[in-house]
């Protein structure tokens, strides 16, 4: 079970895919150049194939375990964190006013990738304190953020995110753990907590938990939450961890996959209450944790293409080796490699292709919270952030829902040897399956896109991704070359059943709001396959226009068009024609 970071993809996916060369030569991330982005790339691949891969096995045949309220991680993985952290890989993309490096989001979305293509559940830990740092930076009074954020940007304590209880998952307004006003400003805090990652661990001195709670006179639903900093230890004057607060683990679950990251049971108030400090204001947490949400959603996305690219790189390298059958003239005594059979090629490029899509939307997700952050003015911020929006959606769902389909797909090339343990081909199946149910099921994430992103800016923000996405096609069509096959044409009806199909879910959202939901799912894979066969066609067309692995890029790109796209027309008619189906469904169900 190796790694290797596919630096070429990534790099020319960022360049070409998520226009990050551009960026970079208007000069838009200051003196930042392709080559320094190249360089924090290739050591990357170089630390997540050398320090974090090796343990990947480990970690999911050992995995975290609990005893007495202390959870111990697997063999290794404390030494591999550490050192991780001393390469100022968790600070990559904050600020540097708090020991960042201050890099683009996009780097370091090439980098999130690759942690969760070594090891998923290693990933997962930092993808948290990452979104923490955010939520604290963008909401935090001055003197949290000066007590708490340059150790979560270095790495020295994590953070983590507290949202589900068992009666409130998807349903987050649901939630029961009380927060109390004291004299001197805090809050206690009292409740249960489920499904915590990393909420307790032997990785850090201290853990900073993010914790959604209620006040006594909030109103209900979401708009009662308010968003409390917890710390595992107070500080003391000094600002190191002193008194232990009154929180503690209860247990940890057993689960199908990523079983080096803890999931905890967590428990506040064994004595009266832990010690909270208010993020943000009082009965607007909500606010707070979807700017948390929202990056580790991109990053959830991540982990989907991480792990599909680990699986289609163990399939490749197996379906090279494995020999079965003939290829048409062989010498009957001999047998090829099942790479050679078409049946076998067809898997093979189903998951490259689709994680080549999946990596591009997510980088041009980042690409968009880049330019949210850093656009010189603002209407260029608010339509990024529109873009970003609009995007984050696709690249949680599609991207964590190919990485299952891939890792599938990878388990079937190796034949039954991919249901054997040894291979390696079942840990990826079973850790991807993890990431289309947390950070807000795909389900959510659907309904989200349909119901809140289309109609930004009343349709507009969707319209001005649907034009750019016409001058894709419009460019394949232009430059007739007869290498992209049928890719313009195919791509053209892809893209004339994504606009067919938003437009009748906008008119539906007011109309009949049920048929829309019915069809969320489907549409947001509509919207995926077509938006990511665009992004394939244009890193093509730069490959042609550079000569540089034109071959490959080309012959990627018309696959999906071809293979992939074609689905477009069928999932338009599942939105359109399907709700009716849905919605009737009540007699069956019944039964
Ligand atoms: C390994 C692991 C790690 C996790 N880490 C964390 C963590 O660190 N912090 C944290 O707070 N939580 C965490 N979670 C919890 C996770 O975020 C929830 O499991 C998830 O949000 C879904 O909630 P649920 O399990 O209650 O499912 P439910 O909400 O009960 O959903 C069940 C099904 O119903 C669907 N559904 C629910 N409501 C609707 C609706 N309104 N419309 C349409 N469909 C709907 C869902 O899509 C899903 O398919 C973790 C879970 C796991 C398993």
């Amino acid at each position: 079970m190796t790694y290797h970071a596919p630096l070429a993809d990534m790099s020319f996916a960022l360049k070409y895919g998520a226009s990050l060369l551009p960026a970079i030569e208007e000069g838009f991330f200051g003196d930042l150049t392709m080559d320094d982005v190249e360089a924090v790339l290739a050591e990357a691949g170089r630390v997540a194939a050398e320090v974090i891969a090796p343990l990947d096995r480990v970690g999911d045949q050992v995995g975290a375990t609990f005893k007495d309220g202390v959870v111990t991680t697997a063999p290794g993985w404390k030494e591999a964190y550490r050192a991780w952290c001393e390469g100022g890989w968790n600070g990559l993309a904050s600020p540097t006013e708090w020991g960042g490096q201050g890099l683009p989001q996009t780097v370091s979305a090439a980098c999130t990738e690759m942690w969760n293509g070594a090891s998923m559940a290693f990933g997962l830990g930092p993808l948290l304190t990452m979104g923490a740092i955010d939520a604290l930076d963008a909401h935090g009074s001055e003197a949290l953020k000066r007590a708490y954020l340059e150790k979560l940007v270095t790495g020295e304590w994590t953070g983590t995110m507290h949202l589900t209880e068992p009666q409130a998952g998807s349903d987050v307004g649901a939630l029961r753990t009380r927060a109390a006003r004291e004299r001197d400003g805090t809050y206690r805090v009292t409740g249960q907590k489920i499904f915590i990652t990393y909420g307790e661990h032997d990785l850090t001195e201290n853990i900073i938990h993010f914790v959604l709670a209620r006040l006594p006179d909030a109103p209900p639903g979401t708009r009662g939450i308010s968003l409390f900093l917890v710390p595992k230890f107070l500080l003391n004057a000094d600002g190191t961890p002193g008194t232990r607060n009154d929180v503690r683990a209860h247990s940890i679950e057993h689960k199908l996959g990523v079983h080096a990251s803890p999931t905890c049971t967590m428990v506040f108030g064994d004595h009266g209450g832990a010690t909270g400090f208010l993020i943000g204001q009082e009965n607007a947490g909500m606010s707070a944790m979807f700017t948390m949400m929202n990056r580790a959603r991109l990053a959830v996305g991540l982990q989907g293409v991480g792990i599909a690219e680990r699986a289609t790189q163990q399939a490749v390298s197996y379906a090279r080796e494995r020999k079965q059958g003939r290829a048409p003239g062989m010498p009957a005594t001999e047998s090829a490699p099942i790479i050679v059979h078409p049946d076998v090629k067809r898997m093979l490029m189903t998951m490259r292709a689709l994680t080549q899509a999946a990596r591009s939307i997510c980088y041009a997700t980042a690409m968009a919270l880049d330019r949210a952050e850093r656009g010189s003015d603002k209407t260029a911020r608010e339509a990024a952030h529109a873009r970003a929006s609009l995007l984050t959606p696709l690249a949680k769902a599609f991207s964590s829902d190919i990485g299952i389909e891939v890792a599938s797909l990878g388990v079937q090339v190796h034949g039954g040897m991919g249901f054997i343990e040894e291979t390696g081909a079942a840990q990826f199946y079973r850790d991807a399956r993890i990431a289309p149910i947390y950070e807000g099921t795909n389900g959510i994430q659907a309904i989200d896109l349909v119901t809140r992103k289309l109609p930004l800016a009343g349709g507009a923000a969707v319209e001005s991704y649907l034009g750019e996405l016409r001058s894709i096609v419009e460019a394949v069509n232009a430059t007739n070359d007869p290498a992209l096959g049928w890719s313009g044409l195919r791509l053209d009806e892809a893209l004339g059943s994504l606009t067919r199909a938003t437009r009748w879910m906008l008119a539906h959202l007011d109309k009949d709001v049920n048929e829309a939901l019915a069809g969320a799912t489907p549409y947001l894979r509509l919207f995926a396959v077509a938006a990511g066969g665009c992004l394939l066609a244009q890193q093509a067309l730069a490959a042609l226009r550079l000569n540089t692995d034109a071959g490959s890029r080309i012959a990627l790109a018309r696959f999906f068009a071809e293979n992939i796209a074609v689905q477009a027309a069928a999932l338009e008619r599942t939105v359109v024609e399907g709700a009716a189906g849905v919605i009737g469904a009540e007699a069956v169900l019944a039964e």
